[in-house]
C-alpha cells in the first residue's frame, strides 16, 4: 500500500488561497504517494473538485436533524466527502471532547461511509510520567469500543504526541515507532483481520527534513500534517514529489 499524507489545514486559508495552493500542488503532484486535504468545512468542495480526497476535521455524531451549527456525516459523504479526522488534541483540549464522547462520531461517520482518521496522543506531563502506553491504550479502548466491525477497514490511526503538533518538535523514528507498534498490537487483538492492514499515521512537527526516516519505520505508514501541509511546496516534497 503506498504512503499517506493527510495535510490538515486546520482553520487556515482562504478560497483564493485554495484554489492557488491546489493548482499548484497538482501541477507537479505524481501520485507516488497518497495526498489528501482537510481545508477548512467551508472550502471543502474546492479539494472534492480536485482529484484529491478531500477531508473534515470534525463531524457530527449524528447524521441530521434539530443541532444546530453541526456538520452532518452523511452530507458530507453524499457530497463527495472522503474522511473526516476526529480526536485532534485542538479539540480534545479546546473543545473537551474526550475518547468516549467520540466513539459515537466514529460510529456515525464509519456507518455512512467516511474514513476516519481517529488521532491520539500523550502530553509532555504524561510522557514524563512513563504514562504514555497506558493512555494510548485507553484512548483506543474507549474511541474503539463496540464499533461495528463490517466499517473498520474504514479506519485509519494517527499517532500526535501533543508535545510535537505545532512546536516544531518532532518524536524521534525510534520513540514514533515504539508508540506504533504498540498500537498495532492493540488493534490487531481486538480486531484480528484488520489490525495489521490498519493505517497509522504519525502526526507532530512532520517536515520535509525528517519525513524519511520517520516513513522508514516499519509501523509507519504515513503523515498527518499541520503546518508542512500549508506550502504546496513543502507538501510535494512530503509526498516525495521533490
Ligand atoms: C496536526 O495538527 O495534526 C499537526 C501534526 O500539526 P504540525 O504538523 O504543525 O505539528
Amino acid at each position: 500500500m503506498k504512503k499517506l499524507m493527510v495535510g490538515n489545514w486546520k482553520m487556515n486559508k482562504n478560497g483564493k488561497e485554495c484554489a492557488e495552493y491546489l493548482d499548484a500542488f497538482l501541477e507537479k503532484y505524481s501520485g507516488h504517494r497518497e495526498a489528501w486535504i482537510a481545508p477548512q468545512a467551508l472550502y471543502v468542495k474546492l479539494v472534492i473538485n480536485s482529484e484529491l480526497k478531500a477531508g473534515i476535521q470534525n463531524c457530527s455524531e449524528h447524521t441530521d436533524g434539530a443541532y444546530t451549527g453541526e456538520v452532518s456525516p452523511r452530507t458530507f459523504r453524499e457530497m463527495g466527502g472522503h474522511f473526516v479526522i476526529l480526536g485532534h488534541s485542538e479539540r480534545r483540549q479546546h473543545f473537551s471532547e474526550t475518547s468516549r464522547g467520540l466513539n459515537a462520531k466514529i460510529r456515525t461517520a464509519l456507518q455512512e461511509g467516511l474514513t476516519v482518521i481517529y488521532c491520539v496522543g500523550e502530553t509532555l506531563e504524561q510522557r514524563e510520567q512513563g504514562l504514555t502506553l497506558s493512555l494510548i491504550g485507553d484512548q483506543l479502548h474507549q474511541g474503539l469500543n463496540d464499533q461495528t466491525k463490517a466499517t473498520l477497514e474504514n479506519l485509519i490511526i494517527a499517532y500526535e504526541p501533543v508535545w510535537a503538533i505545532g512546536t516544531g518538535k518532532t518524536a524521534s523514528p525510534a520513540q514514533a515507532q515504539e508508540v506504533h507498534s504498540f498500537i498495532r498490537s492493540i488493534l490487531t487483538a481486538k480486531f484480528p483481520s484488520f489490525g495489521q492492514k490498519t493505517r497509522i499515521l504519525y502526526g507532530g512537527s512532520v517536515k520535509p527534513d525528517n519525513v524519511e526516516e520517520l516513513l522508514a519505520q516499519k509501523d509507519i505508514d504515513g503523515g498527518l500534517v499541520g503546518g508542512a501541509s500549508l506550502k504546496a511546496k513543502d507538501f510535494l516534497a512530503l509526498c516525495g514529489d521533490m
